[in-house]
């Protein structure tokens, strides 16, 4: 049986025991989900797959399973601080983003296009204090992506491991993103789990690595059925 639409879908997939709407017994949360018995399988058979063919099938990418929370001085060097915090216009011609301050008469400053968005409040990031003082000075940040933590630590990779470009480091996890909102079910949520490969390599060697990668992993994705 195929579902028609949006709502027969999420049916579906809590009768089955893929997905349940997180907290639901006491009113539910917006933006969390459950995975149910088949859906902690079908998620656990995926993640496999994926640390199989990208750590174990190759020999140029190391695995790394970092912390969530993350100093906010990481995220500050990051630009996400700043990035995550102001209302923010993307520019849908030449795709540059603006703080709506920057904005002046509805044009882009880069390419003077007027087909910009509405301003949108890139507040994401979650936090949570740390120690038992909440005095607002010690805090961390439940990190937004993984791919952070992958970057922090690439010179602790590469000193354990002698690797020498160009190599890779994959990692698996959690990340968080305060979503105004949260919508289509599971395709925008604020707690979601990413795959992800960051891969370093020699200056100039950028777009043949890139071209590799984007048919590499399509033709994975393609063979995982999709
Ligand atoms: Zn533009």
């Amino acid at each position: 049986m195929t579902a028609k639409t949006m709502d027969e879908l999420v049916s579906l997939c809590k009768r089955r025991g893929f997905v349940y709407q997180s907290n639901e017994l006491y009113g539910g949360l917006q933006g969390l989900y459950d995975y149910g018995p088949l859906g902690v399988e079908l998620k656990n058979n995926l993640k496999r797959a994926w640390w199989s063919a990208m750590v174990y099938d190759r020999d140029d990418i190391e695995g790394l399973d970092a912390s969530v929370l993350t100093s906010p001085a990481v995220l500050q060097y990051s630009g996400h601080e700043d990035a995550f915090t102001d209302p923010l216009i993307d520019c849908r011609a030449c795709n540059s983003r603006w703080r709506a301050d920057h904005v002046e008469k509805s044009r882009c400053p880069s390419c003077n296009s007027k087909d910009l968005t509405e301003p949108r409040p890139f507040n994401l990031m979650f936090k949570t204090n740390i120690g038992p003082v909440d005095d607002g000075k010690s805090f961390a940040y439940l990190r937004p992506e993984t791919a952070q933590q992958i970057f922090t630590n690439f010179k602790n990779v590469l000193d354990s491991t002698s690797r020498s470009l160009p190599f890779g480091i994959a990692q698996i996890g959690k990340a968080f993103r305060n979503e105004v909102t949260p919508r289509n079910f599971i395709f925008r949520t604020r707690e979601f789990e990413q795959m992800e490969l960051e891969f370093f390599v020699e200056p100039g060697t950028d777009e043949k690595w890139h071209d590799f990668w984007v048919q590499n992993r399509l033709k994975w994705w393609t063979s995982q059925g999709i």
